[in-house]
């Protein structure tokens, strides 16, 4: 049995902080991990900026509901679901992530969750637990999945090296040099042949 996880922003959606950002026109809010290295920090930061200018759940859900899927996501998702079960496993919070899931069909999201007051601030994060990515790949595996996962960038790496076919999909290239067991691949025909390739159902019918 064969299960397909993929990473959710760079891959199907765009980097949902960044589209904000540019939609909104709040430059602080593109620094990323690699501006920010303690993923606290800058949560906590991007909190404090979303409230000083007053943005709440609604207010950033009908900002986010107005961006789209990248370009040809959602044929792609289509297809890798006739073929296997598919997961997406998100550094991103559900709150954010559920009008963009809708565009997409509404595959299954493991991520992590926002607390939100009855006004709508947002008060807090909840991470779902560490290294989430590279534990679920390991679940799946205690019920006896193999899994092929695909995602691009450094919070995917464990992940693929967790599963037993890991493929890099629009990384960076700092990404594909510091990590070149991986085959990198950068439209989504390629990404289709390399999950028709690790798959064992191809080489069975071969
Ligand atoms: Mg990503």
């Amino acid at each position: 049995m064969e299960l397909a996880c993929l990473d959710l922003e760079g891959v199907l959606i765009p980097e949902i902080w960044i589209a904000f950002a540019e939609k909104t026109g709040i430059e602080e809010l593109k620094a990323t991990t690699r501006d920010i290295p303690d993923y606290d920090v800058l949560m906590q930061q991007r909190l404090r900026i979303l409230d000083e200018h007053g943005y709440g759940l609604p207010e950033i859900q009908e900002v986010i509901g107005t961006l789209n899927p990248l370009e040809g996501a959602r044929e792609f998702i289509d297809w890798l679901r006739e073929r296997f079960q598919v997961v997406i496993l998100s550094d991103t919070f559900y709150e954010f992530a559920m009008p963009l899931m809708a565009k997409l069909g509404y595959p299954a999201l493991l991520c992590h969750k926002l607390e939100v007051s009855e006004q709508g601030r947002i008060t807090n994060y909840l991470l779902r637990q560490r290294d989430p990515k590279r534990q679920s790949v390991r679940a799946f595996q205690l019920l006896n999945y193999r899994v092929i996962a695909a995602g691009d960038s450094y919070n995917d790496t464990t992940m693929l090296k967790q599963a037993e076919v890991g493929i890099l999909f629009h990384a960076p290239k700092n990404v594909i040099d510091e990590f070149p067991q991986f085959p990198a691949v950068q439209t989504f025909d390629e990404l289709k042949a390399e999950f028709l390739s690790a798959s064992e159902l191809h080489h069975q019918t071969d």
